[in-house]
C-alpha cells in the first residue's frame, strides 16, 4: 500500500479536474472502476456542480528571478482552486494571498477556496516572516471553467442486492494520511473482495468530499434502499487508536458489528455517537436519507498535529498501520457477511444430534466440545430474529466456529 501511495502522492488533486482523473486511473489498475462525469452547473440537491479546476504551474519569483515558492516542489504551495493570475506586485500586495500557520511555523498548510473565487499560496510561517519587500513575479497558471466533476464506483455483485457501501474522499493533494491512506485501504479491500463471491453486494465510492457525496446521493436516490451497511473512511495510515463514529441511527447493524469487531482486536479504540460534523457521513446521515453509515478511522480528523499540513507525509504513515487498518476492515466484512438469519426446522425441544452424527467426538477433533456448544447456540437462536453475527456476539464464541456449525446444521437440514 505504501508503494501505491507513493504513486498517488505527487498528483495535484482537487474536487474536480485532471488530478482526480489521474488518481482514478491508478486505482483502476487494481479494480475495474466505473468513472462518472457530472457536468458543471448540474443541480444536485441544494448544490450545483462547480466549474472544473486544472493547474499547470504556480510560482512566485523574487526580483533576482529566483523561485521562492514553487508549486512543482510541493503542490500544497498553491491555494487549491486558485483562480489564474500573472502579475508583478509588492510584498504588501502579495501578503493577503499568503497562508501560513503561525503556531506551526515550519509546516506548510493545505488550504482550499472552492466556493469563493480567490488565489493564493501556502508557505511556512518561517518563510513568510523572512520575506522582504521586493517586486515579486506572481504566476498561477490555472483554468477554472465549464467542465465536469469526476467520481468513480466499484460495484461487486453479491448473491443479494442488499448492499454494503464503502466511501472515501479523493480530493486532497499531497497528503498521506488524510485521504491517500483511505484510497489505498479501500482499493486493496475491494481488490481482495473481488476475488470472492460475497453474499452481499459491495459498492465502493471514490468521491470528492462533500460535493461528490451530494452529487452521488442526488443521482442515485433510487438505489439507496438497497444499502444495509455503510462506512465512510480515511485516516488509516497512522499507528494510533481506532475511532468509530456511529451512524445517526445509532444501533444499526453496522454500529453493532464495528463495535464488536473492535472489541475483539488487541487494539485501543473509542466509540463516539453521531455528530453532524466530519466527513461524508454528514451527507449519508442527513435526515432525509438517514442511512446506516458510520465512520471508521484511526485518530480522528483534526486531532493529530500534522493534519492538513505538509507534515502529513511519508514520515507519518507506516505499512504496519495500513495493514492493521486493512485487517480490521476484513474482519468487519467477515461479520457483515455472517449477518444472515437462519430458521431452526425443529424449534420444539432440541433436535436429536446423536442420530445425525453431530454429537460428541466428531471426527475425533479436539474442539468438539466447542463445536457442540456452537450447535446449541445456532439452533436455539436461529429463530428468524438473530443473525449468525448476533449469535457469535451472544455466545462469545468465535465467528468461525459458528459458521462451521451452521454449515453442518444446514447440511443435516436442521436449519434453513
Ligand atoms: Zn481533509
Amino acid at each position: 500500500m505504501i508503494d501505491f501511495i507513493k504513486e498517488l502522492y505527487p498528483i495535484c488533486r482537487s474536487i474536480t479536474g485532471n488530478g482526480v482523473r489521474e488518481t482514478l486511473n491508478l486505482i483502476n489498475r487494481h479494480i475495474p472502476l466505473k468513472i462518472h462525469e457530472v457536468p458543471t452547473g448540474t443541480k444536485v440537491l441544494d448544490w450545483e456542480i462547480p466549474k472544473e479546476w486544472n493547474i499547470r504551474d504556480a510560482y512566485v519569483k523574487d526580483s533576482s528571478g529566483k523561485k521562492i515558492i514553487d508549486f512543482k516542489q510541493l503542490n500544497l504551495h498553491v491555494l487549491n482552486y486558485s483562480t489564474p493570475i500573472r502579475a508583478k506586485m509588492s510584498l504588501a500586495e502579495l501578503k493577503p494571498h499568503l497562508f501560513s500557520i503561525p503556531d506551526k511555523p515550519s509546516l506548510i498548510p493545505y488550504r482550499t477556496s472552492y466556493y469563493a473565487e480567490n488565489w493564493g499560496f501556502c508557505i511556512s510561517h518561517d518563510q513568510l516572516t523572512s520575506l522582504h519587500d521586493d517586486l515579486y513575479d506572481v504566476v498561477i497558471d490555472t483554468d477554472l471553467s465549464t467542465g465536469n466533476l469526476t467520481y468513480a464506483e466499484y460495484y461487486l455483485k453479491g448473491k443479494t442486492r442488499e448492499e454494503v457501501l464503502i466511501s472515501t474522499h479523493i480530493c486532497h493533494p499531497s497528503l498521506c494520511n488524510d485521504n491517500l491512506s483511505g484510497i489505498a485501504v479501500c482499493t486493496y479491500l475491494a481488490s481482495a473482495l473481488s476475488k470472492t463471491r460475497p453474499h452481499y453486494s459491495y459498492r465502493f465510492l471514490f468521491i470528492p468530499g462533500t460535493i461528490g457525496a451530494i452529487a452521488w446521493l442526488a443521482l442515485n436516490e433510487n438505489g439507496l434502499k438497497h444499502i444495509k451497511y455503510g462506512l465512510v473512511t480515511s485516516l488509516l495510515g497512522i499507528d494510533s487508536i481506532f475511532t468509530y463514529k456511529r451512524s445517526r441511527i445509532g444501533n444499526a447493524g453496522i454500529d453493532r458489528i464495528v463495535e464488536h469487531v473492535l472489541s475483539l482486536q488487541d487494539i485501543q479504540y473509542k466509540i463516539i455517537d453521531f455528530i453532524p460534523y466530519g466527513y461524508d457521513e454528514r451527507q449519508f446521515c442527513s435526515p432525509g436519507y438517514n442511512l446506516p453509515v458510520g465512520n471508521l478511522t484511526r485518530v480522528p480528523f483534526g486531532e493529530y498535529p500534522e493534519y492538513h499540513t505538509s507534515a502529513d507525509n511519508f514520515d507519518l504513515i507506516s505499512d504496519k498501520a495500513l495493514n492493521d487498518s486493512l485487517a480490521v476492515f476484513h474482519e468487519v466484512i467477515r461479520h457483515i457477511e455472517a449477518d444472515r438469519k437462519f430458521i431452526n426446522q425443529y424449534p420444539k425441544g432440541e433436535p436429536r444430534l446423536g442420530k445425525r452424527g453431530l454429537y460428541d467426538n466428531i471426527g475425533g477433533r479436539n474442539d468438539s466440545k466447542i463445536l457442540q456448544l456452537a450447535f446449541l447456540w445456532v439452533l436455539n437462536y436461529s429463530d428468524g430474529e438473530h443473525s449468525l453475527t448476533d449469535i457469535a456476539m451472544l455466545s462469545g464464541l468465535d465467528l468461525s466456529i459458528i459458521l462451521e456449525a451452521t454449515d453442518m446444521l444446514k447440511e443435516k437440514q436442521l436449519i434453513k
